[in-house]
């Protein structure tokens, strides 16, 4: 089969289209043909051997969707043919990838398998952003930054769909057109502002009578994490879920209290979707969706496997909006 591989710690460079032995699925595993990939920030940190203990070379990639072509003798709830989802089986830039039964997200006739791909990682992790980190609700201001990224623009649709007032930071004008098109109803555009520090928390404040927001979801980290702090409310929580522009600094707990008694959170998916039943829960919720039209998964570009170098530079120059397809 072909694939993409890692060769060692580094640039988009160092993804190289390779020729491998087809897997076999082990006992608990199942093998999937991928219709298509699905590239997500994650991959870059871990191509560039950042935060995660990863050995070289590897297959990137750990999300997709496809069709069953065989199952490891354990097998019971997963049969060949059948469409089916994963957010976390390493080796996805493949035209093959074993998944773990666990792991396995049933696709719902009806769902096309571009957007199936497109939704695990990024919609489940809209998905436990809102509804158990912080249950948005009703009369919540909340601050959403890169709202017209992969994440950004579920995390928008699921916040106002509880009944949120989303302000949204996005970094071009296109992208501002997205975010209002998912819902939210005041966009900054971040990259415009003299000294996004001092004057991202004046806007936010401006606009919610001086109080700031309820929750700010922030997954830009370095460029953004003083004005996100500066911009909630007391009593407010900040969720820094992310590091698109770098690590955030370190933080004294003190601040915390300083800045009217916050609530700091730094969420990763796999700890909110740690039992079959949660993971199940939030899949099925999120397919639902698509089906029913409340959520709009937007691909916003497709590259071939080969071009995984290009998809991984489009993702870090920021020129990708929603969600970015590999197809093998
Ligand atoms: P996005 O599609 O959101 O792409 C990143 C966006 O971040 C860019 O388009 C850009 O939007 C913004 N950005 C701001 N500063 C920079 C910078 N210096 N370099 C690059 N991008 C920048 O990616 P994903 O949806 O895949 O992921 C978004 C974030 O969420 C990532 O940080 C990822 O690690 C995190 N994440 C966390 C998870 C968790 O469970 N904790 C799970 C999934 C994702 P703009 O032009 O509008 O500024």
């Amino acid at each position: 089969m072909r694939a993409i591989q890692a060769s060692a710690a580094g640039g988009p460079d160092v993804l190289t289209l390779v020729d491998l032995p087809d897997p076999t699925p082990g006992p608990d595993e199942v093998l999937v043909r991928v219709a298509a990939a699905g590239i997500n920030y994650i991959d870059t940190y871990r191509r560039r051997g950042l935060y995660y203990s990863v050995s070289f070379p590897h297959v990137v990639g750990s999300e997709g969707a496809g069709e069953v072509v065989a199952v490891g003798p354990d097998v019971t709830e997963v049969a060949v043919g059948d469409h089916v989802a994963w957010s976390s089986a390493p080796g996805s830039y493949a035209e093959l990838v074993l998944v773990r039964e666990s792991q396995v997200l049933p696709v719902p006739v009806g769902v096309d398998l571009h957007v199936a791909a497109a939704l695990p990682l990024q919609g489940m992790t809209a998905h436990y952003l809102v509804t158990s980190v912080f249950a948005v609700a009703p009369g919540h201001d909340v601050l959403i930054h890169a709202a017209a990224g992969g994440v950004g623009l579920l995390l928008t649709q699921l916040a106002v769909s509880r009944g949120a007032r989303v302000i949204a930071t996005v970094g071009t004008a296109d992208k501002e057109r997205l975010a209002r098109e998912a819902g939210a109803a005041e966009v900054i555009r971040y990259r415009e502002l003299d000294d996004l520090t001092r004057d991202l928390p004046a806007s936010v404040r401006a606009l919610t009578d001086g109080q700031g927001v309820h929750v700010v979801y922030d997954s830009v980290g370095k460029d953004t994490f003083e004005a996100s702090l500066a911009s909630l409310r007391r009593r407010g929580t900040m969720v820094l879920f992310g590091s698109s522009s770098g690590a955030a600094p370190q933080l004294d707990p003190q601040r915390l209290n300083n800045l009217g008694s916050l609530f700091l959170t730094r969420p990763t998916l796999g700890d909110y979707t740690a039992t079959r039943d949660e993971l199940l829960w939030r899949s099925r919720e999120l397919f639902d969706a698509v089906l029913t039209g409340s959520l709009d998964v937007r691909i916003g570009g497709t590259f071939p496997l080969a071009e995984a170098a290009d998809a991984h530079r489009a993702l870090e120059s920021r020129s990708t909006t929603g969600k970015v397809l590999l197809l093998p």
